[in-house]
């Protein structure tokens, strides 16, 4: 099988000459770079349903959906609509608005695992902020997170990340002060007995475990329910909290995330992407007991400028609305495992050495014969070579995956029958090329 005529780059080149002269590597976040696939990286004009087109008017169907947020697709006419409604009456106040408490009372009413929250602007935000209400509330000062899990990018979390880190091979960032990542304590995912270990060795020290719902930042690296449920067990039996980072897997899922998935209850829980329905929100909640700690009830300092904006609340609020009708993760989640399910069936009957893992609408093309893959040591760097074969085929036969092997793909409620056939299509042809 022969590779696809590249498609057309020039003003997406241009644009990228230009962007390298502004901005670091050309971009504000390392992964849109394309450093580890084919070319230089697209610059996207506009986006509709399941659908981007970039600066040369290519067209694709895309499912890297914004790395999670658009689970709705792009432009969607409900959550574009309150955003323009709410545009009318101002950007920003510093105020309080009732679009937070309505926000907030659409999450907390149908979520049984939280009481309260706090809006952030973005997951990183999020996850820093629950690490310090953890350290405040437990007045200790280790944290331990799991290798390949990422957090965002807040100094005690950049320690053997998954993300660009991994991408880029250097997991963990220069500029962390060491006296910073001797509290944060990495465990292999999938270990009981490390875990156990490093309970012993630091008794009484460990304010937190921190895992992603499911870890998707490093491949999609599936875990046991009996894995959590002892992470559960373990943080509870020493006085730590367990915290949830359901930045991806929040309204993923569910619209309960992660923690309903698995129906264990962790202490906190922080939110992104799917919450700001495209607008930069992110959330951390917890009980109303642990809650109370936080600025000004409590002595834990964390605030924001644009926290808990009105327009993105007003696009938050729109897109939640949407999930919270009967039926929508079951429908999205079923149209998501019938299209990995014949991705699947192709592979195996021309015995490619590729296995597609998935969970709901999320998505991982890993270059592998392993049945499961939990832990980021089982994924070999020199897999992702073909990664970047399958990627540059696929943009040219106009889909758009995430420009890094390690990250997951998503499916969304606007991607029809008629797309997912094309998509499925181009996958068995680029797999075709890579195997050829
Ligand atoms: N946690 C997880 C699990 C994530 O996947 C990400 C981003 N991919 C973050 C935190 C950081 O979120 P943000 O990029 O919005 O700061």
């Amino acid at each position: 099988k022969s590779s696809k005529a590249d498609i057309p780059r020039e003003k997406s080149a241009l644009l990228f000459e230009k962007a390298k002269k502004y901005f670091p590597g050309g971009v504000n976040s390392p992964v849109r770079a394309f450093k580890s696939v084919y070319g230089t990286p697209l610059f996207i004009e506009r986006g509709d349903g399941c659908f981007l087109w970039d600066a040369d008017g290519n067209q694709f169907i895309d499912f890297c959906c914004s790395w999670g947020p658009l689970i709705l697709g792009h432009n969607n006419p409900k959550i574009k609509e309150a955003v323009v409604a709410a545009l009318e009456h101002g950007l920003s106040f510093g105020a309080p608005t009732a679009l937070e408490n309505e926000l907030a009372e659409l999450i907390l009413k149908n979520n049984k695992y939280i009481e309260k929250l706090r809006f952030v602007s973005s997951g990183t935000e999020a996850v820093m902020s629950a690490i310090r209400l953890a350290r405040g509330y437990t007045g200790r000062d280790k944290i331990i997170k799991f290798e390949g899990c990422y957090h965002g990018h807040s100094d005690s979390l950049l320690v053997k990340a998954g993300s660009g880190l991994v991408t880029f091979g250097e997991t963990s960032s220069l500029g962390v002060p060491k006296s910073f990542a001797e509290d944060t304590i990495v465990i292999a995912l999938d270990d009981k007995e490390a875990l156990t270990a490093a309970f012993e060795q630091f008794k009484g020290e460990i304010a937190a475990v921190i895992i992603e719902g499911v870890p998707a930042n490093n491949g999609l690296l599936l875990q046991d329910k009996a894995y959590i449920q002892f992470l559960r067990e373990i943080t509870q039996a020493n006085g730590s909290i367990l915290i949830f980072d359901e930045v991806i897997t929040g309204f993923r899922l569910g619209f309960e995330g992660a923690a309903a998935y698995y129906d264990i209850k962790p202490d906190i829980i922080t939110y992104g992407k799917i919450i700001g329905g495209g607008m930069p929100v992110g959330a951390y909640g917890s009980s109303a007991e642990i809650m109370m700690h936080i600025s000004p009830d409590g002595g834990v300092y964390q605030a924001g400028t644009l926290s808990g904006n009105p327009v993105a609340m007003a696009a938050g609020i729109a897109q939640l609305s949407e999930l919270n009708k009967a039926g929508f993760y079951k429908e999205l989640n079923k149209k998501a495992s019938e299209f990995v399910a014949s991705i699947r069936r192709y592979a195996d009957a021309k015995n490619y050495k590729v296995k597609i893992f998935n969970i709901a609408s999320i998505f991982w093309i890993a270059f592998t014969d392993k049945e499961n893959i939990k832990a980021a040591t089982d994924i070999a760097h020199e897999s992702m070579d073909k990664y970047k074969i399958l990627h540059r085929e696929l943009l040219n036969r106009g889909i758009y995956l995430g420009p890094s092997g390690y990250e997951v793909g998503f499916v969304s409620s606007a991607h029809s029958k008629i797309e997912l056939e094309k998509a499925k299509r181009a996958i068995f042809e680029s797999l075709d090329v890579v195997f050829k």
